[in-house]
């Protein structure tokens, strides 16, 4: 699988150095960083020699509505300058200097998007309607955003609230990392924008494709920065780059419901410190006389292994967990999600994480705390009535995708989702798992 679901569209490829506007883009790889800079710059589309669906550059892409290809390999010698190309991210294809013929078939799958775009022009018209299952159960439907102007279109799309606030954007294309006030700032006007909705501000999971890089913080690149200083292993090794942000997200929740989200957590320890570091933070702003909300909800991502199989000690210790399955399948299954060499190899439906899944579902219902699911799976319409069924009742999806979850929402019944999910996760160790789903959910 190479592409990923984005608009067809066609234009000259690599970069020239005027102006990108309606260009492609074509790079042998792309950071996240890149990929604003790029945005701002009005590119049409790119195309990348390294990457996969999963990485973040790619989510990036999908979240800012840019067409893009990742993991063509050799995509920079095969491409010319100023040669006419095709970028179909739906399908994953990329032409370069398309005939007659070709070029007719692609304007018939424009003509094709058009279609789909009525299509959303449909749903859109239900958009007002709640997100209530046949059998009467309220469903959350929550955005994943990258950046504040995404409170946009979190609400053009009749989010619930935002059930991942993606931050690392602060500290990207800059030579040193954000003070506590330009943070506070940032999440302030989410905070304001989103005019009370739920808001889950995640704290920076930086060190993988999110480099440290130009920002005065001196790590060289690991090895392996997967299994590296990431995420919350660099909070707590570096205050001086964690406590800013957790007090500018404490004072943002002086203005409005907001969570406090910990990704990559992979044991009890971590969890304890991190909330050891948090108490002491409110302490000092208490102090201070900074305003902040005591009762903040504190949760944390279930996305390494680990952490699912401890999810019953971290539900007695945190307020909310929410499951992050493009980590959680990439560790589980030994898949780096941005090797496009392995990514076939990158299933959501494998037995090990649905019982991982599970697991976790069901430490959080247990200790009576939320449970949701936010990475890509959980905006995949094809498999809202699979995690319906396993007890999932809150996903958040980039906003996007919002409008199809809410009719397949819509058009469920749990007490049948939940006997096919339990009857699913049953046969799974025995059964293809693929043909077993398309039975019991399509
Ligand atoms: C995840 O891992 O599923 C997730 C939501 O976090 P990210 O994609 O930012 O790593
Ligand atoms: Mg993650």
């Amino acid at each position: 699988m190479r592409g990923f679901t984005q608009p067809l569209t066609q234009g000259a490829g690599h970069p020239d150095k005027q102006s990108l506007r309606g260009r492609i883009v074509v790079a042998r790889d792309l950071t996240p960083s890149d990929i604003i800079m790029l945005k701002h710059q009005g590119i049409a589309a790119f195309v990348t020699e390294y990457g996969g669906p999963l990485s973040h550059t790619a989510i990036l892409a999908r979240s800012l509505g840019i067409p893009a290809i990742l993991g063509i390999r050799h995509a920079s010698q095969l491409l010319q300058q100023d040669e006419m190309l095709v970028v179909d991210g739906s399908q994953g294809i990329v032409l370069a200097d398309p005939t007659g013929p070709i070029l007719q078939h692609f304007h018939q799958r424009i003509s094709q998007r058009e279609a789909r775009e009525a299509r959303e022009a449909e749903l859109r018209r239900g958009i007002d309607l709640p997100a209530v299952t046949l059998d009467g159960t309220q469903i959350s439907l929550l955005a994943n955003i990258e950046l504040p102007d995404d409170i946009v279109t979190t609400l053009e799309n009749r989010a619930d609230g935002v059930g991942l606030f993606r931050t690392e954007f602060l500290y990207m294309n800059r030579t040193a990392p954000p003070e506590e006030e330009e943070q506070l700032d940032a999440y302030l006007d989410a905070v304001r924008g989103l005019q009370g909705r739920l808001l889950t501000i995640r704290t920076f999971d930086l060190g993988v494709d999110k480099t440290l890089e130009g920002n005065g913080i001196g790590y060289l690149p690991a090895a392996n920065p997967a299994l590296g200083l990431r995420a919350v292993r660099l909070c707590l090794k570096e205050p001086g780059l964690f406590l800013p942000q957790l007090r500018a997200i404490l004072r943002a929740s002086a203005e409005g419901p907001v969570r406090l989200m910990i990704p990559m957590l992979s044991s009890l320890a971590e969890v304890n410190e991190v909330l050891t570091i948090i108490e002491q933070t409110k302490q000092a702003l208490q102090k201070e006389g900074l305003a902040f909300d005591p009762e903040i909800p504190i949760g944390g991502m279930i996305e390494i292994p680990a952490a699912a199989i401890s999810a019953q000690a971290f539900a007695r210790k945190l307020d909310f967990l929410s499951i992050g399955t493009n980590d959680l399948i990439q560790y589980t299954l030994a898949v780096d999600r941005m090797d496009e060499e392995v990514n076939y190899l990158f299933d959501p439906l494998h037995p090990a994480v649905l019982k991982l899944i599970a697991l976790t579902i069901s430490a959080a219902k247990q200790n009576n705390i939320p449970v949701s699911m936010c990475g890509e799976m959980a905006g995949d319409p094809l498999f809202t009535r699979l995690l319906l069924g396993m007890g999932l009742t809150e996903l958040s999806m980039q906003p996007g995708a919002l409008l199809e979850s809410r009719e397949v929402v819509r058009n469920s019944h749990l007490p049948e989702l939940s006997k096919r999910a339990a009857s699913f996760i049953e046969r799974l160790d025995h059964e293809a798992p693929l043909a077993l789903f398309e039975e019991l959910f399509s």
